[in-house]
């Protein structure tokens, strides 16, 4: 399900690297209440996935598709050994300050102009979006931006350690939109936006 918002094929022949972050026996962050970071990972990144394909053409491979274990290494070198044009790692983020929420995403310290460009499309979609705290666009040293040989981003859309983002987060419709979001940021950093 997917608004038609790109020109059908508009991204064909474009190869889109999509990494939910943990799953396995690492449930990543865990909310308040028990709900886990890879799963919501997971959820956001098969929305991604599927705008990109249906409405903008382009082929997508996804470092997992259901609740398994993938090395750090796994996820970068099949990256790498495919030959991935971008590389959008997805993930959500928890501190010790429960009230504290907002919006981050990160490129490696040493990305390129065009890491670059995608977080800043990204982050401005995520931010207008989803309406949180604009907790700025960052670089670090994560290393599935370090060791990836494409374009690279790492998404922090909200945190889950938030009780009110928790209960957010466990919506279809609201993490629905964050993947939307991340696909618009995607479509206006390659100029294929409607
Ligand atoms: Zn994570």
């Amino acid at each position: 399900m997917c608004f038609p918002a790109l020109a059908k094929g508009s991204l064909e022949g474009v190869k889109i690297f999509i990494d939910p972050g943990h799953g396995g026996p690492d449930p990543g962050a865990v909310g308040p209440s028990g709900l886990h970071e890879a799963d919501v990972n997971l959820r956001v990144s098969r929305v991604l996935a599927n705008c990109l394909r249906e409405y903008s053409g382009a082929t997508v491979v996804m470092s997992r598709t259901d609740n398994v274990d993938v090395s750090l290494g796994e996820r970068v070198t099949a990256a790498n050994n495919w030959g991935a044009d971008r590389f959008i790692s997805v993930h959500h983020n928890a501190s010790v300050n429960r009230d504290y929420n907002a919006t981050e995403t990160y490129v490696y310290y040493y990305a390129d102009r065009t890491a670059i460009d995608m977080q800043e499309n990204v982050h401005r979609r995520l931010v207008e979006g989803l309406g949180l705290r604009d907790g700025q666009a960052r670089t670090a040293g994560f290393y599935v931006l370090r060791y990836t040989s494409m374009p690279a981003i790492l998404t922090e859309a909200s945190y889950i350690s938030n009780p009110y983002e928790e209960a957010r987060l466990k919506d279809m419709g609201y993490t629905w939109r964050e993947g939307y979001y991340i696909y618009l940021g995607i479509a206006d950093h390659f100029g294929v936006a409607p």
